[in-house]
């Protein structure tokens, strides 16, 4: 509820020009996170209005990308509600009607000026050191000078009336009281020569059609907010009240772009971020949810969002942090989902059948989950469980130099291999027993046998429990991967 008890509706109004952009969905989701702990009402809707660089394609990405990440809306484009249509393009006569109004009480007026002599005005101040206004030329003509001008054939843009005195107070939730002088007001446009409002007009006339009682939106937006405001009072709405959150700026705190990596809600998607990890790392970017906790699913963040709370201050984008809790996130993943997850990947590498038995489907499931804590995302854990697949195609080198190096490695590997015949049954156990005998036997340390063979056998120099892979891979590979170790070494000696 609102301070004088009227039910919270709160709007995000992208304009499909392009993808969902890591910025507009943490603006939608301080919206969706208002609305849903005020028991409001969260409103999609679209601002297509500029008709050259609207998509639908870029429509339907933008929808795909908060299905994705969780997000629901309550009226909108496709689920429709009782304020539509949604789309600002089926709303023309809407806005013609509230032209009409505004022209009829004296509100708005037609400007005749060309492009020319807006230009030769704009030049005129800054030669002046003036800010380029409009000099209000077309605002007192009489009707009979339009109605002349009209029928000449001349279209006019339609101007706003700004009040020339005075100021106007942008009450913003994050930012307290912001005091802006009218005369930077200017007599703004309203209405475009091609027959469109333009985005103030649209903006407000929609917003006060559907009841909007706050408008949370990006930063960049706040300059346009005086506009709105006396836009509002014109249309004689009720002023919603404004949250202004902070800009996302890059590590260096430069705008943050497609130089930084990924910038939309897709391209993370394609690099292996889950959604519930960048929904949670879209709250920390400008709301700081205290104790330090910083782990928080949707309804935990509910809980405690605080519009009032949002930073003042720009936020900057930490990629790092977003990888550590999408790696949290990825951890506690159950082994179906994990399994759906890179078995695509699996199979383009031809590591598993397109239809392996039930023993092989559960040998596989047993792989992953050996392997999943330790991994950072899909990709990763993909990397991490290669081995299990094939044959190590190359050696750590640092490994090398600490576990091949030395003297006997190879024939030491080459026995392991043989006594690896007589382990019964094959397992954790009865393998680390072996291992822990025979070090006693040969007098070295386990390492010394543990550390080699893990190489020979993985490639790598970490990984789960030695005894845990040899047991999953089987005693053949594990054989003929600490013979190939063994010809390896002797044949690379001379470089060890
Ligand atoms: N379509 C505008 C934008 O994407 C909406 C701004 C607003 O929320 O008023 O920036």
């Amino acid at each position: 509820m609102t301070e004088d008890h009227t039910p919270v509706r709160v709007r995000f109004a992208p304009s499909p020009t392009g993808s969902l952009h890591i910025g507009g969905a943490r603006t939608a989701y301080f919206n969706w996170l208002f609305a849903r702990q005020s028991g409001g009402t969260f409103v999609l809707r679209i601002d297509d209005t500029d008709t050259a660089r609207s998509t639908e394609a870029s429509l339907q990405e933008i929808l795909r990308g908060f299905r994705w990440l969780g997000i629901d809306w309550d009226e909108g484009p496709d689920v429709g509600g009782p304020f539509g249509p949604y789309r600002q393009s089926e709303r023309s006569a809407i806005y013609r009607e509230a032209l009409q109004r505004l022209l009829n009480e004296g509100k708005v007026y037609p400007c005749f000026c060309s492009q020319e002599q807006l230009a030769a005005d704009r030049e005129a101040a800054q030669r002046a050191g003036r800010a380029p206004r409009y000099a209000r030329r077309c605002r007192d003509l009489t009707p009979e000078q339009v109605a002349e001008r009209m029928a000449a054939g001349e279209t006019p843009v339609y101007r706003f009336k700004s009040p020339i005195e005075g100021e106007t107070v942008v009450h913003d939730r994050i930012r307290g009281d912001v005091v802006f002088s009218n005369e930077e007001l200017d007599d703004f446009v309203v209405w475009k020569p091609d027959g469109m409002p333009t985005y103030h007009f649209a903006s407000c006339v929609d917003d006060a059609a559907m009841h909007i009682t706050h408008v949370i939106r990006a930063e960049e937006h706040l300059s346009n907010t005086p506009k709105h405001v006396v836009l509002f009072e014109a249309l004689g709405a009720k002023v919603p009240e404004f949250a202004h959150v902070p800009m996302i700026l890059a590590p260096d705190r430069s705008k943050l772009s497609k130089r930084h990596g990924a910038t939309s809600v897709q391209e993370y998607r394609d690099q292996g971020i889950l959604p519930d990890a960048l929904i949670n790392y879209l709250l920390l970017l400008g709301f700081a949810p205290g104790e330090d906790k910083e782990i928080l699913s949707r309804e935990e963040a509910i809980q405690v969002f605080r519009l009032d709370k949002v930073t003042r201050h720009a936020a900057v984008y930490d990629v790092k942090k977003l990888e550590w809790l999408n790696a949290q996130y990825f951890r506690s993943l159950s082994p179906d989902v994990v399994l759906s997850m890179v078995w695509p990947t699996l199979r383009e590498r031809g590591y598993v059948e397109a239809d392996p038995d039930h023993r092989t489907l559960a040998w596989i499931r047993t792989v992953l989950a050996a392997t999943q804590e330790r991994s950072r995302n899909a990709a990763d854990l993909v990397e991490n469980v290669s081995y299990y697949f094939r044959d190590p195609v190359a050696y750590d080198e640092k490994g090398v130099r600490k576990h091949f190096a030395g003297e006997d490695v190879d024939v030491r590997l080459e026995r392991l291999a043989d006594i690896l015949d007589q382990v019964e049954p094959f397992g954790v156990v009865p393998l680390e027993q072996t291992y822990r005998s025979l070090a006693a036997e040969w007098q070295v340390k386990a390492g010394m046998l543990i550390h080699p063979t893990r190489l020979a056998i993985t490639g790598v120099t970490v990984g789960p429990g030695l005894f845990d892979v040899m047991a999953l891979l089987g005693r053949a590979a594990c054989q003929s991967r600490l013979r190939r170790a063994a010809n390896w070494i002797r044949t690379n000696r001379s470089e060890l």
